[in-house]
């Protein structure tokens, strides 16, 4: 049997990080852990409840009594209400990079998401995640794609689900929320200095799925694992 390793896949918004992390973990059985998840539903209970979201304390107040589960299957659920869809929308996305922008928020977080990863065999998808997060994370994977592709795949994955949206705007969100994410001042977003990178634009999911699998394998043959 397989030890089990930690696998950290950090990245800016719309690099594939959440299609490929959910594959990679099906495929070793492992648990997906969508970080994102959690500072969208404090966004979310934040918005719901009119509390500033620039305000540090009075988010990690709301964050300290609020319960986050992920299952398996990819739901979300916020103190025992589904949530998955309810994060998702345009106004959670483009306000979740304030929240997460805050400190406190920062640390519970971490300290939330490090217990998780406490028994290994975890895919955990974010920004900090190789740095912050899981520094020790056996793999750690930085994906990459131009902000053009990135904004396509999101334009498409849109209109999939049947709403089209205006491909020049969303291009602008996505480049403000990679700034936001990577000027902040607590665990931003970088590239771990040990993080393999992979360059995702011209590459189809199989592709990253298989070259991530392939370092995985590598990593398990070096520790002695397999
Ligand atoms: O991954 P997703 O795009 O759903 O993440 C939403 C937002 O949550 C990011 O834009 C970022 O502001 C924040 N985030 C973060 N650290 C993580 C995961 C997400 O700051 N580990």
């Amino acid at each position: 049997m397989k030890e089990k390793i930690n696998i950290a896949i950090d990245g800016p918004a719309g690099a594939g990080k959440s299609t490929v992390a959910k594959l990679v973990a099906r495929n070793l059985g492992y648990v997906y852990i969508d970080t994102g998840a959690m500072y969208r539903t404090l966004t979310y209970k934040a918005i719901k409840n009119g509390v500033n979201l620039h305000h540090n304390q009075q988010l990690n107040h709301l964050l300290s009594e609020t319960l986050i589960q992920l299952t398996p299957e990819g739901k979300v659920f916020m103190d025992g209400e589904e949530v998955t869809d309810l994060i998702r929308t345009d106004e959670v996305t483009n306000s979740v990079s304030f929240v997460a922008t805050q400190s406190d928020v920062r640390f519970e977080m971490l300290t939330r998401q490090q217990e998780m990863a406490l028994d290994g065999g975890t895919v955990m998808d974010g920004r900090d995640i190789g740095t912050a997060v899981l520094p020790n994370a056996e793999v750690k994977i930085f994906l990459s794609a131009t902000v053009e592709e990135r904004a396509k795949r999101r334009y498409e994955e849109n209109l999939s689900k049947g709403y089209p949206t205006d491909f020049e705007q969303l291009k602008q969100e996505i480049a403000l929320r990679d700034k936001r994410d990577s000027e902040r001042e607590t665990a931003p977003l970088k590239k771990a200095e040990d993080a393999i990178e992979v360059d995702t634009t011209k590459m189809s999911i199989d592709e990253v799925v298989s070259s991530i699998l392939r370092i995985v394998e590598e990593r398990l043959d070096e520790r002695g694992f397999v």
